[in-house]
């Protein structure tokens, strides 16, 4: 049987999409940023940052690891959760492929273990850290289609400009 999400790409904001789970590509703080992190917090108010502060308190007090990821209300978004994970800065000398690799598999699991069918990822560590884009949809669309559990049916990408769709269209 072929267990494989249905994957969609979308051009828009990731704050606009109505899912069940909703990818932050956070920084390691927790406690906000630029890029999809500050659209997140803006749009999803409050809830999402006290979530954030409770996590640091308790399980991250060091914040959250490359590579990992963990759950939060979604707060005023059109989501049941937001799935928070921190993407690795590109680096000209380190392959770092699987650290970023390695943010969809953690993301898909939180997923599935939350009972999450539909889940939207934005393109992580492509804006602020610098990764390539053709590589970064690459490593997430092969990452995506090897990892999800069968519970999550239906990935979305959600895209911010022309250039970063078509580098997904070209991955899939
Ligand atoms: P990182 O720090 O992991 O690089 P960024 O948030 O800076 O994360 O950017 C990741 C990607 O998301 C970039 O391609 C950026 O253009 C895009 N992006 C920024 N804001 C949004 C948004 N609101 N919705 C979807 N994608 C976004």
């Amino acid at each position: 049987m072929n267990t494989r999400p249905a994957i969609t790409l979308v051009l828009g904001d990731i704050t606009d999409q109505h899912v069940d789970a909703l990818v932050n590509a956070a920084n390691s703080s927790l406690l906000g940023g630029g890029g999809v992190d500050g659209a997140v917090h803006r749009r999803g108010g409050k809830a999402i940052l006290d979530d954030c502060r409770r996590l640091r308190a308790s399980r991250y007090g060091k914040g959250l690891p490359t590579g990992r990821a963990v759950a939060t209300t979604a707060g005023e978004l059109h989501a049941e959760h937001v799935i928070h994970t921190v993407g690795p800065v590109h680096s000209a000398t380190e392959d770092r492929s699987d650290l970023l690799a390695s943010c969809y598999r953690e993301s898909l699991r939180v997923a599935g273990e939350l009972g999450a069918r539909s889940v939207a990822f934005p393109a992580i560590s492509t804006g602020i850290y610098g990764w390539p884009m053709d590589d970064g949809a690459r490593i997430a669309v092969r990452t995506v289609l090897e990892s999800a559990p069968a519970s999550v049916t239906d990935v979305r990408f959600v895209l911010f400009d022309r250039a970063a769709y078509q580098a997904f269209e070209t991955a899939l």
